[in-house]
């Protein structure tokens, strides 16, 4: 009765912090799609004026095309004159007086046309300014409501919390009941989308008078055996844009080896269909895990950006953590260090990256990366992975910060450095000589000169961004205990590397949690190598893994136990900061792994 009312109270507490949230969400997403319509009404206006400023640069075209026409028209009558100057000095008066009348018209006329080409100039020159203006103010425009959509999204990011974990509760499968033990009893079920309860063991039930409660764990999202691959990426596309918005984003699976984990991070390998990156059907893309889903959405929203970009790179690291050292899955090369590099960004320098354009190529990579990693058999699951598996995207952005100008007016910035050299050719003969020293023409150089303005050096020099940032994708080693997966010798090292680096991990989650001043990143390389994707302002998105059956109970109560605690991090109230216990280096790894407490075993009652 008791536990009934306490149900009912957290189910109400629950209902009325849904109902804060949704209305939170609801008013984000309205600012989002008002913030989404103003960029693409700016991005309109944006064409308008990108549209005049092409007629405009094609008039500037033209009256350069006339007036290197006229200049050497000019030149050829200078020349003439010259001629009839120097006849008129040596020959008769009457011959003298026809020349003297034929240079007269020719001056008038030469006159007229530099007054002409003056006022085109100048008209033209004020409509490239008034333009370049307009131009000017929708970039503004757009670039202050491009940083609103940043912003709101990111604030809707951070409402689900910076470090968010999910729960994804496997099917039954075959390997569940590989023993007959009959121990296939679904016991872990998923009840809604946050909450996952452990009914208590068929073998109690039976025998127990009184039946001891589920004990329920409730998580960011909560996955059941009937979501697929495509649900659980919808949870994870908002962090690929906030990558793109300059985001270091890091998305791990976390669970015992057979739990789902390389079933979520990259797919289904046991199938005998391709299950990433073959081609593009809709049979392959059910089939494709966090892996190659983030890939194609990367390259889906750059495409999107179109016209924003100058430029843009996609460059893949491939790398194993595997008794605490890093191997290279590209060059195949072994014990890599990794250090903090001058930027203050986490390093491995003789790591190899290749550069991808396509979701195929990044996985024919991750394919051929994923058979050299170390792998030995356990009783659990014949493929158990013993080693964290780390794909890093690095994404570069080039962003073109005054987009037209620089793209569209090479031809014109090269007329206006020739032109105004050619206007000065023509005038040092006239200018002492005769009355052809024109103010006109003088002025008519001078104008071409001044639309300098328009293209001034530093407009193009400060014409581009660049943004890096890094998606880091984990299929971490199995957490099982070594007992429980029967292993000896070599592969009995290996379970205690990997304990460590989950504690390890788990202290990291830990010490964040408590906003300690210091968090201890170096107890291990896969704290140290994802340092940048953890912390700061970065997004960690933590899938736990788990089997739905009786068998695998404690190692899967120690997962859900794991990703509760690892919850903390962002929902805890902020502690005064302090030097956490997990930074002090006088702990052994041993004894961080047994007190770590994300990793303490969580102890239901009715066990
Ligand atoms: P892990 O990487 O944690 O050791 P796997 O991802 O290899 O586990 O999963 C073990 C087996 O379970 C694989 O055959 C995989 O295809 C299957 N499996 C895991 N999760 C699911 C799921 N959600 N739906 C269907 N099959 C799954
Ligand atoms: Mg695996």
């Amino acid at each position: 009765m008791e536990a009934l009312f306490g149900y009912k109270r957290m189910l109400r507490i629950k209902d009325e912090r849904i109902a804060a949230l949704e209305t939170e969400n609801a008013m984000l997403y309205l600012k989002l799609a008002q913030s989404r319509s103003e960029i693409e009404r700016i991005r309109k206006a944006k064409n308008v004026v990108v549209r005049l400023y092409e007629k405009l640069r094609q008039s500037v075209l033209l009256i350069a095309q006339n007036i290197d026409l006229e200049v050497k028209i000019l030149k050829e009558e200078c020349a003439d004159l010259r001629a009839v100057v120097f006849s008129f000095l040596q020959g008769t008066p009457a011959a003298g007086a026809a020349a003297a009348s034929k240079a007269h018209l020719q001056i008038t006329r030469f006159i007229n046309h530099s007054i002409d080409l003056n006022a085109t100039a100048a008209d033209t020159k004020s409509q490239l300014i008034t333009c370049q203006m307009e131009l000017d103010s929708v970039r503004e425009r757009y670039a202050v409501e491009k940083s609103r959509r940043k912003n709101l999204h990111n604030e809707l990011v951070e409402i689900r919390g910076n470090i968010r974990v999910h729960c994804r509760v496997r099917p039954i499968l075959d390997l569940d009941n590989s023993d007959k033990s009959g121990w296939d009893e679904p016991i872990i079920m998923a009840i809604d989308e946050e909450i996952v309860s452990v009914q208590p063991p068929a073998v109690r039930r039976t025998f127990q008078a009184e039946l001891p409660p589920a004990k329920t764990y409730e998580y960011d999202r909560v996955y059941g055996p009937d979501d697929g691959q495509a649900n659980v990426f919808q949870d994870v596309k908002p962090l690929i844009v906030s990558l793109l918005d300059g985001y270091n984003v890091c998305i791990m699976a976390y669970g015992q080896t057979g739990s789902g984990k390389t079933h979520t991070m990259l797919g289904n390998p046991e199938s005998d269909q391709p299950y990433y990156g073959e081609d593009s059907s809709p049979v392959t893309e059910a089939r494709e895990g966090i892996v190659p889903q983030s890939a194609r959405e990367i390259f889906r929203l750059l495409e999107a950006k179109g016209d924003e970009l100058a430029s843009y790179s996609v460059d893949v690291s491939l790398l194993e953590i595997y008794n605490n050292e890093i191997r290279d899955l590209i060059s195949g090369q072994n014990k890599l260090d990794a250090n903090t590099g001058p930027e203050g960004t986490i390093e491995v320098p003789s790591l190899q990256t290749r550069s991808v354009s396509s979701v195929t190529e990044l996985m024919k990579l991750v394919r051929r990366g994923t058979s050299r990693r170390a792998e030995d058999a356990t009783l659990i699951h014949d493929h158990s992975s013993r080693s964290h598996f780390v794909v890093t995207l690095t994404v570069t952005l080039i962003y073109k910060f005054s987009d037209v100008l620089l793209s569209e007016s090479q031809p014109l910035i090269s007329f206006m450095r020739r032109q105004p050299r050619e206007a000065t050719v023509l005038t040092p003969p006239l200018s002492r000589t005769s009355p052809l020293d024109s103010p006109s023409v003088l002025s008519c150089a001078s104008s071409m000169t001044d639309f300098g303005v328009v293209y001034s050096p530093s407009l193009i020099a400060e014409s581009k961004v660049r943004v890096k940032t890094k998606l880091q994708l984990v299929d971490l080693a199995g957490s099982e205990c070594v007992g429980m997966s029967g292993v000896r010798g070599s592969a009995l090292r290996e379970s205690s590397y990997i304990n460590r680096s989950l504690s390890a991990l788990a202290d990291v989650l830990g010490a964040l949690a408590e906003s300690s001043s210091h968090i201890p990143y170096r107890n291990s390389k896969l704290t140290y190598l994802l340092q940048d994707s953890i912390g700061g302002d970065a997004k960690l998105l933590i899938v736990t893994c788990v089997s739905p059956t009786q068998k695998y109970l404690a190692e899967s109560q120690q997962t859900l136990g794991f990703g509760c605690r690892a919850r903390m991090v962002q929902r805890g109230p902020v502690k005064k900061r302090r030097q956490s216990q997990g930074a002090t280096s006088s702990r052994s790894p041993k004894s961080r792994s047994r007190s770590s407490p994300l990793l303490a075993k969580a102890k239901p009652r009715f066990y």
